[in-house]
């Protein structure tokens, strides 16, 4: 079970809502915490219950294509394509083996000879394997968009890396184009079934790779046409951001953005070569910046220079709480550097990575943290404007989204109270009678 691993290490942590039902939905995570924590068991008209959450707009800015496909559909694009490699051939087996591989970093704890990291990236091999046509990346796109809308998700980012989808003989611009076309026509779907979402594409290189300057120019080329911007990932440890100093740079040149995993699996080094040798507009993850933020035993803080300079630029924290639990980069939910990031006010961020190998939607990463650390509707609020401040697409448009979607959105949330006496109430007094009747 992932609640064996989230809680790993922990000693008489009071808390039990995640472990009873991590699976069913933030819901009874959400009243279960609140039960058991006295002064907490009120709900005011800003308490983030389940129901609230899933209807509450959502920003999201780190998502992966390929680690977000429904288990169904990995089955039947293998079977489309005589793919034969799957570990499981029926959707909840196969959902489960996706969780229990991600969560393999984590439970091995490095004694297992890497055994756990290869096991974790096996599950993208599946994925990648079944993405290797037109009409997979379309409909891939298009239920990555649909899924996300169902969730309340006003705005994503979905990132992926073309050069993963070239083995059937796609070029890098079909991939692109048909990733596109997937998305809008997801959009569609989710508009028709009374959802609105609109989605734009990261395009990823990988950092062991040598075709981040193609792939950056590919994505300035797909600028205003579906790409919004440009990222790399793959493993921190051995491939600094700075061997892609020239596909940055060209960036730059291009007025165009980029994000860069960093500050995952390593630490500050990673986090500070993509700010300051390569100019990241955000942080994907970044969670280890907590190693330079320093809490005395009577509570004060000290941030150290690199901590200081990325609160003081508001430099966006891709911070992904599920994500962070499997590899190991954070111990639970509870001591998820998120609450002190937060408290600090970082611009933080909260991020799915791989919905499909996390188990996870938007709504239950908010639930996590309404459970762990109590938060309403308007920290949820607070995290989803700091989203959407730190998306790619135009000033104008990310204003937009703010004051026209995101904080009518929740306002309408807040105010439901004053509407529910007038539905629940027939206006007549029980045990009242007409005088003289
Ligand atoms: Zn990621």
């Amino acid at each position: 079970m992932q609640s064996e691993n989230r809680h790993a290490g922990e000693t008489g942590t009071p808390h039990t809502a995640a472990e009873t039902a991590p699976r069913a939905g933030a819901g009874a995570a959400v009243r279960a915490a609140d039960a058991a924590r006295p002064g907490t068991a009120l709900v005011t008209p800003a308490t983030a219950t389940a129901e609230r959450i899933v209807r509450a707009p959502k920003v999201l800015l780190h998502d992966h294509l390929d680690g977000g496909l429904r288990p169904s559909t990995v089955i039947e694009l293998a079977d489309a394509v005589g793919y034969r490699d799957l570990p499981e051939t029926e959707p909840g087996k196969l959902a489960e083996w996706f969780r229990e591989a991600a969560d393999s970093p984590a439970k091995a704890q490095g004694d297992d000879g890497g055994k756990g990291l290869e096991r974790y990236l096996e599950t993208f091999a599946h994925t990648c394997a079944v993405m290797q046509t037109r009409d997979a990346l379309f409909r891939v796109a298009a239920e990555c968009a649909e899924d996300l809308a169902a969730d309340g998700v006003v705005y994503a980012e979905i990132r992926y890396a073309p050069e993963q989808h070239l083995e059937a003989g796609l070029s890098l611009e079909e991939v692109v184009e048909a990733v596109n076309e997937g998305f809008r026509e997801g959009e569609r779907r989710a508009l028709a079934a009374g959802n609105r979402i609109r989605v734009g594409a990261l395009l990823t290189a990988m950092r062991h790779a040598a075709r981040s300057l193609e792939i950056a120019e590919l994505a300035n080329r797909y600028r205003d046409l579906g790409v919004v911007g440009f990222d790399i990932a793959g493993a921190e440890a051995g491939f600094p951001p700075t061997r892609h100093l020239d596909a940055f740079e060209y960036l730059k040149r291009e007025n165009n953005h980029f994000t860069i995993h960093a500050g995952e699996a390593f630490g500050l080094p990673s986090i500070w070569q993509a700010l300051q040798w390569c100019g990241a507009d955000r942080l994907g993850h970044g969670v280890r910046l907590i190693d330079d933020i320093h809490v005395a035993e009577d509570g004060t803080v000290k941030l150290g220079r690199l901590a200081s300079y990325v609160r003081d630029k508001r430099v966006p924290l891709e911070l992904c709480p599920t994500s962070n639990l499997q590899t190991g980069a954070a111990p639970s939910y509870e001591r998820h550097p998120i609450g002190l990031l937060r408290a600090l006010h970082f611009r933080v961020t909260v991020n799915t990575d791989n919905r499909l190998m996390s188990a996870t939607t938007m709504s239950r990463e908010f639930g996590h943290l309404v459970d762990a650390f109590g938060y309403t509707l308007d920290d949820l609020e607070w995290i989803t404007v700091n989203s959407m401040k730190s998306a790619f697409i135009p000033f104008d448009e990310r204003l937009a989204m703010i004051n026209d979607v995101i904080k009518p959105g929740y306002a309408e949330l807040k105010a439901e109270w004053l509407f529910q006496h007038a539905a629940g109430s027939s206006g007549v007094a029980s045990g009242s009678a007409t005088p003289g009747a």
